[in-house]
């Protein structure tokens, strides 16, 4: 059985140098390492040429973040991390045979996540065969006859498992869900099962729709904004524009985080400079450092004190809700002392930032993983929803719910069908517009994936895109449960851990990125993304491809449908010519009429949104609901912690760009843990000691070795660390209630000291 890696990898004993938390984001700075990456991976004209592409109107969409284009574009539309993510994909290594014939898996598994994605694109189709220890090449067409023989062998449609990563493009991801469907399964698991999951489960539950309700030019109409369990100054980077925008039109910028995060603090935009505007623009009024997990506590105490003093829209209230006496009655039970004791925050604080919300009539709530990825994240975004109803900030110009999406087409590819728990109305739509049926009882999510595999009754695991192993918690555990699979496949561009713990036999086929041209049938095609704010809009590559050898992702869906279901859907026309893909989403998606004339409008198209367009929500009641949810037991014994995951500002999911994470100071060396000093102090530790980590859940253990500890300003008892490497903390059977997402930011640990020092260089 193979470990996924060694623990402690040779980067981690990189030297570790400290420097101050930056002040301001962005800026000089930020420009500096965007060419520098770019250069060092391109090199110089490439890069000017790519970097003048990305997210133009005829260019392609950015492969990192779900951050909306503005209508005016600038030429150069992109951000520090959005440079980094096209450099990577467009980078000129090569992972080629000869690369697997040097190293072996064995070997490969020894090296960092860093050191292998810089190793460059995967350039043919490689196969590792049962017992052997190298990957060898196989051709397309063996490979496709492989995949198709072993599900055909399969004595049940359940034991195939189809996993999608959220770079995958509409076109694809309608493809890939019909083809899996007309195998007779929903087992359509992808990465927002881990991410916004909880955010879709508590909307639909609330205003009848799993999306924000936002546009990008409601920042400039707000006049407050929050920023909740986010980090957009490395997340979602182009968002500081629109925060900076919303300031200079007053709008005012609470920020609820344990983390001082820099990109919330000061924002230089880099292209001011251009401007000789040498000015930079402080952001958020007001920060809240509540502890992990007191983020329920805190709004509860907000709302309290709104419902104390009558600050609230009565006639939206009466008109577009339903449950207000209940959430009176319900706040009843409300105590001052636990909300105090729980967020971690004053009631003075609390008070203040109410006041603020009062007195707003326009307010905006902005969230990531720092809520979704909790055992109540479902209930704490609720409290937020609440929030909002009280003041009517729900299809208003200017306020509303905006989940901001960490991966560009993640929402795009849950709307097209990639999803294992499909509504009766949506599948009824697609049957319409396919010609077939559907299977309708639910398939396998993220973690329920995992189970399976566990008990060895999944034969088959394709994977579109992304890295499972290293995206999913519990690593040993998870990886343990991998190898119990017949045949996995890794549709993918570049290397990771994922190709390196497998199933019995494994196949890589390397796909074309969003960067590069896409011919099909000598003609130019292009593919179609949706962004946070429901936008749907064209991506087309325009560089050329980094080997002759790659394949689009709807033709390698394509050459699977031909072999498995030739008799479903024309395969060979959908993939020679994506405008009839299209037209076929057109007839099995609402909201998608006219898709080949509508996307081709300079910025695409909206997808109806009710209580954004027109107040209506698609709930039991037909009305928003106000929610009743008891306060989480966030308390743990005195000798233990609560750890959070978290990345870095040079990091993108868990495809590692470099060891530099600017902003916090912390160079050369991941395997960081973050503590409060006067945690530290008790524990006798100081600043580049060395601990053990263990976290313990329903009599399961998992130990982590050698972090060395940093002192940070983060609460008294809590921690954060960066994934993936400290996944391997995060218990499988720890999800949050509802949306079964991982609780990525909630990991009771205790920690044991080593003698060893980390010197300093
Ligand atoms: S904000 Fe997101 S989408 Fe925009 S350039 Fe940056 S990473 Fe890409």
């Amino acid at each position: 059985m193979q470990e996924p890696s060694e623990g402690v990898t040779p980067e981690d004993l990189n030297s570790l140098r400290l420097g101050k938390v930056k002040k301001s984001a962005a800026g000089i700075p930020a420009a500096i390492s965007s060419l520098n990456h770019g250069i060092r991976k391109m090199g110089v004209s490439k890069t000017i040429k790519t970097l003048l592409m990305v997210n133009q109107k005829d260019g392609f969409d950015c492969p990192g973040c779900a951050w909306p284009d503005p209508k005016h574009r600038t030429s150069f539309e992109f951000c520090e991390n959005g440079a980094k993510a096209v450099a990577d994909e467009a980078m000129k290594d090569r992972v080629n045979p000869n690369f697997f014939k040097r190293y072996d898996v064995q070997t490969l598994l020894k090296k960092s996540d860093y050191w292998l994605n810089k190793q460059g694109r995967i350039s043919h189709p490689m196969i590792l065969k049962p017992g052997s220890s190298n990957y060898v090449p196989i051709q397309w067409e063996e490979a496709f006859d492989l995949i198709s023989e072993s599900i055909k062998s399969m004595d049940q449609p359940e034991r195939g498992v189809y996993y999608t990563s959220g770079r995958t493009s509409n076109e694809a991801a309608f493809l890939y869900q019909a083809l899996v469907r007309s195998l007779g399964t929903n087992n359509l698991p992808d990465c927002s099962n881990m991410c916004h999951e909880s955010s879709g489960k508590a909307l639909v539950s609330t205003i009848g729709i799993g999306k924000g309700t936002v546009h990008l030019e409601d920042f400039n109409k707000s006049d407050l904004i929050l920023v909740v369990g986010q980090n957009p100054g490395t997340n979602h980077p182009r968002m500081l524009t629109a925060l900076r925008d919303a300031k200079r039109n007053g709008s005012k910028i609470v920020n609820i985080n344990p983390l001082p995060e820099t990109g919330l603090s000061r924002f230089k935009h880099p292209q001011e400079y251009m401007e000789m505007d040498l000015t930079s623009t402080q952001l958020s009024d007001m920060h809240l450092q509540v502890k992990i997990g007191g983020d329920a506590a805190l709004f509860q105490g907000v709302i309290k004190h709104l419902l104390d003093t009558n600050s609230y829209d009565t006639t939206f209230i009466e008109e577009h809700t339903i449950y207000f006496e209940q959430l009176i009655s319900h706040m009843k039970n409300f105590s001052w002392d636990q909300v105090i004791q729980d967020s971690g925050i004053s009631k003075k604080q609390i008070i203040e930032f109410a006041e603020m919300c009062a007195s707003s009539t326009a307010t905006i709530a902005c969230w990531a993983m720092g809520l979704t990825q909790h055992r109540n994240g479902v209930s704490v975004i609720q409290e937020v929803v609440n929030l909002l109803l009280l003041g009517g900030h729900i299809g208003r110009e200017g306020a509303g719910v905006c989940p901001v999406r960490g991966h560009s087409n993640v929402q795009g590819d849950r709307t097209v069908g990639i999803w294992e728990a499909p509504s009766e109305i949506f599948l009824e739509s697609m049957e319409k517009g396919l010609g077939f049926d559907l299977p309708k009882e639910h398939g396998y999510d993220v973690v329920e994936s995992i189970y399976a595999m566990e008990k060895g009754i999944v034969d088959v695991f394709i994977c579109m895109g992304g890295n499972f192993l290293s995206a999913t918690p519990d690593t040993r555990r998870t990886a343990k449960a991998i190898q119990n699979i017949g045949l996995t496949v890794q549709i993918s561009t570049k290397l990771n851990r994922s190709h390196l713990i497998t199933g019995k036999s494994a196949l890589i086929l390397p796909v074309l990125g969003r960067t590069e041209i896409d011919i099909q049938n000598s003609k130019k095609q292009f593919v179609t993304v949706e962004n946070s704010m429901g936008v749907v809009h064209r991506s087309e590559g325009k560089l050329k491809p980094t080997s002759s050898s790659l394949r689009s992702e709807p033709s390698i869906v394509a050459e699977l449908g031909k072999r498995l279901a030739p008799e479903k859907l024309p395969w060979n026309t959908l993939s020679q010519d994506y405008d009839t893909i299209r037209d076929l989403m057109s007839n099995s998606l609402s909201g998608f009429e006219n898709y080949n004339e509508r996307v081709r409008h300079d910025n695409g198209f909206l997808l109806p949104n009710p209580p954004r367009d027109k107040l209506e929500f698609d709930t039991p009641s037909g009305k928003a609901a106000f929610s009743m949810n008891p306060l989480p037991d966030v308390s743990v014994k005195s000798n233990e912690y609560v750890l959070m995951t978290m990345r870095s500002h040079d990091q993108y999911n868990t495809t590692i760009y470099g060891l530099h994470d600017r902003y916090r100071g912390i160079h050369g060396n991941r395997r960081v843990v973050l503590m409060n000093s006067l945690d530290m102090a008790e524990n006798g530790l100081k600043t580049r000691d060395m601990v053990h980590l263990s976290s313990s859940f329903e009599g399961t253990l998992r130990q982590s070795n050698n972090w060395i500890v940093v002192a940070y300003d983060i609460p008294k008892g809590n921690m954060a660390a960066y994934f993936p490497e400290a996944n391997e903390l995060v218990p499988l059977d720890s999800v949050a209630e509802k949306s079964n997402t991982p609780t990525s930011k909630w990991i009771v640990v205790s920690l044991s000291k080593t003698s060893d020092v980390f010197e300093e260089e």
